[in-house]
């Protein structure tokens, strides 16, 4: 389950331990469910920033619980334990490592239909390139993993935190012994399991079987950005969901993309939290025109004409729903984040400037 509360994030690099799939996990998902070990260096700092999240969404969850309590029963002072983390520490010829323990489920029901929906990962190579669901998985590849850090509680182990599989990334891969391959593989299991097995292949960025993606519960920005592509590239929404599943995000980052031509793509849901602007993707919607540099990969306004009219149209119809949201530039946030582009990109992106060119428009129209 994932609920409001879950965070998105990629695991540091590590070590798969015992990837498989256990069916059915006896007591609590009839449906059974996948689970691995995720082993990596405590002093990569990756690892402790991984951890320190946890801490913080466990923390979170305790705080509300406690909140809870006492909106109920003022200054009843309730006690919240923490349970203990997803996690172990041990010691091979004198480095620490962490172990981190990965699960998700195999079927979900569908609050719409009430149906049981299988539920598969995503596996992708070091490329980006979804992997087919035949691939046996065995201790030792090396991978990160795409999860949901979900807080739980119960009276009995208190609040703690989950960590949610969704995709896996696989850097080096390693096949289990051949008889191990039933135990130890993500590997179909025939009796219980459909020949597909494990991960979603092709049909990933379809929507049905990524419910997952959380709903921001606040839009206070539309950001426009570029794409930094040369404008004799007729790039859109398929291109950029490549690059950005090769950043290990989850899909596309970005809202809407404006091709060239001027006609608008939908990247992810509106109501979804992106992926295009550190520090602001849970309260922002984000915008990608595509081009903003020349043929040297220097910033440029060079949209055409049609991508102006398409831009001013969708954000005419999300001024209007979001009434409280500002049109901002990916350059007007914060000049340090990390998008994973050069420097220069995100002190410029879009290539000019959005709010001035949308509010004067608009200024001037009335
Ligand atoms: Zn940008």
């Amino acid at each position: 389950m994932v609920d409001n509360y879950s965070v998105e994030a990629i695991s540091p690099t590590g070590e798969l331990i015992w990837p498989c799939l256990l069916k059915p996990d006896t007591k609590f998902d009839e449906a059974g469910v996948y689970k691995t070990k995720l082993k990596v260096r405590a002093d990569d700092p990756l690892a402790v920033k991984f951890q320190e999240l946890l801490e913080k969404v466990q923390q979170e969850e305790h705080d509300r619980q406690v909140q809870e309590a006492e909106s109920k029963k003022k200054g009843s002072g309730k006690k919240v334990r923490l349970s203990d983390m997803p996690r172990e520490e041990t010691e091979e010829d004198g480095v620490g490592y962490l172990v981190f323990n990965f699960k998700s489920k195999a079927s979900y029901t569908d609050r719409k239909t009430g149906q049981t929906v299988e539920r598969k990962t995503a596996l992708f190579d070091d490329n980006g390139k979804a992997l087919t669901h035949d691939l046996v998985i065995g201790t030792g590849t090396v991978a990160c993993i795409s999860v949901f850090v979900s807080p739980f509680y119960t009276a009995l182990l208190g609040a703690g935190v989950t960590l949610r599989m969704r995709a896996v990334k696989i850097l080096k891969l390693m096949e289990p012994p051949a008889l191990q391959a039933k135990d130890f593989g993500f590997s179909d299991d025939e009796e219980t399991l459909s020949s597909n097995g494990y991960g979603f292949g092709s049909n990933f960025l379809n929507d049905n079987v990524r419910p997952y993606l959380k709903d921001r519960d606040r839009t206070d920005l539309i950001v426009v950005h570029c794409s930094a592509t040369d404008p004799k590239e007729d790039i859109g929404k398929r291109e950029i969901t490549q690059w950005h599943l090769k950043r290990g995000l989850v899909s596309i980052g970005y809202h809407y993309v404006i091709r060239r031509d001027g006609s608008t793509e939908v990247g992810r849901r509106e109501n979804e939290i992106g992926a295009h602007v550190s520090g602001h993707n849970s309260n922002s919607i984000g915008v990608c025109m595509v081009g903003g540099v020349d043929a040297q990969g220097k910033p440029s306004d060079n949209f055409t004409e049609g991508q102006y009219n398409s831009l001013r149209v969708l954000l005419g119809h999300l001024t209007t729903r979001y009434a409280e949201a500002k049109v901002i530039g990916h350059r007007d946030l914060s000049p340090d984040h990390d998008e994973g582009l050069p420097g220069w990109h995100r002190r410029s992106c879009p290539g000019f400037d959005a709010p001035a060119w949308f509010y004067n428009e608009h200024d001037s129209a009335r």
